[in-house]
């Protein structure tokens, strides 16, 4: 009997203000880039995480979802909720925070937690930055 596959996600939402600009470029370069986000503003972002794994045929379950809501509460909503995600977040100083690199940066946050996982897979991370807009990242090829 084969065992069902399933995807989980769990979403946690959390406001945050960033500024897109890169230092290798000039001021000018940077306005041109990134036009009214390369000045101070805030989003209020979703972000949701998917795991894919065999459904467990005691408890009906991949994994339970508070233990990845715990993960995700822990490393993305406490790092970065009411923050300035250019400098108060120590893994995202240095980078320019586009919802890609948040994406890029949660991956590696919630699959440094894998041993809370279970044997789930993370097959996604979606950063949704507006209605609309988002990004979706399906981890290193
Ligand atoms: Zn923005």
């Amino acid at each position: 009997m084969t065992v069902p596959i399933v995807d989980i996600t769990h979403r946690e939402d959390f406001s945050a203000a960033h500024r897109l600009h890169c230092d290798s470029l000039s001021a000018e370069e940077n306005l041109a880039l990134y036009g009214p986000c390369n000045t101070l503003h805030g989003h209020n972002y979703g972000v949701e995480v998917t795991l894919r794994g065999p459904v467990d045929p005691v408890t009906g379950m991949v994994i339970n979802l508070v233990d990845l809501m715990r993960v995700m509460r822990e490393e993305i909503f406490d790092a970065c909720d009411h923050k300035f995600l250019n400098e108060d977040v120590p893994w995202l100083v240095g980078l320019v925070p586009t919802a890609e690199v948040l994406a890029i940066a949660f991956w590696d946050r919630v699959a440094a937690r894998r041993s809370d996982l279970g044997d789930s897979e993370m097959t996604r991370v979606r950063v949704i930055e507006s209605r609309n807009n988002f990004v979706d990242y399906h981890g290193p090829s």
